[in-house]
């Protein structure tokens, strides 16, 4: 059995996630090649790389971490775990129980709105949002606005993936240039 604290090289990390990523053209909508992390979930060994590689990256202990439904849940579950800090979920509207602060942002046609519960996060609270993939930025962002609408700041975001060309970046710096990747595109 391999044990969780040998060690990958950042590059070997990077090119794991590389090789183990599929690409599925034409998904959701044609023209869309989309990158399906989900055999990243089958290799646990790598999944805990994964999470050692997002927590050795980061500059400081954030004090909660924010994932965004649905697959920003399971690596941002599992650091947020690792770190011994909330972790709250930001979900589709509609989904989660209680009171709820909204944001909605921009989709390729239309919009959409993100929900978090209203007592979800501490206004003295600096707060990582993590995602699978960073794509437009606009998910991220409109996550970004829900945590200041609870008074509180965002320290940063993380992502596996993320597609440069498509300049997700530039929608984020406004709320935290501390911005992690670990795959590039
Ligand atoms: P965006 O708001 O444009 O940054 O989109 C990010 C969200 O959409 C993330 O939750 C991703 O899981 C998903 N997403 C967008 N584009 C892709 C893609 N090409 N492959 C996989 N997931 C994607």
């Amino acid at each position: 059995m391999q044990t969780f604290n040998s060690s990958l090289t950042d590059l070997n990390l990077e090119q794991e996630i590389r090789n183990t990523i599929r690409d599925v053209p034409d998904f959701p909508k044609p023209g869309i090649l989309f990158k399906d992390i989900t055999p990243v979930f089958y290799d646990q060994h790598l999944c805990s790389h994964i999470v050692e590689g997002f927590i050795a990256r980061m500059t400081e202990k954030p004090d909660a971490l924010l994932g965004i439904e649905s697959r920003g849940f399971i690596f941002g579950f599992a650091i947020a775990n690792k770190l011994n800090i909330p972790f709250v979920m930001v979900r589709k509207v509609g989904k989660l129980p209680s009171k709820t602060l909204r944001a909605e942002y921009d989709l390729e046609y239309g919009s959409s709105v993100i929900e978090v519960q209203q007592d979800a996060i501490r206004p003295d609270w600096n707060v990582l949002i993590h995602d699978d993939l960073l794509a437009t930025g606009g998910t991220a962002e409109a996550a970004a606005r829900l945590v200041k609408k609870s008074g509180a700041r965002v320290s940063g975001f993380n992502f596996v993936i993320a597609l440069d060309f498509l300049n997700g970046k530039e929608k984020l710096i406004q709320h935290s240039n501390n911005i992690t990747c670990l795959v590039h595109y």
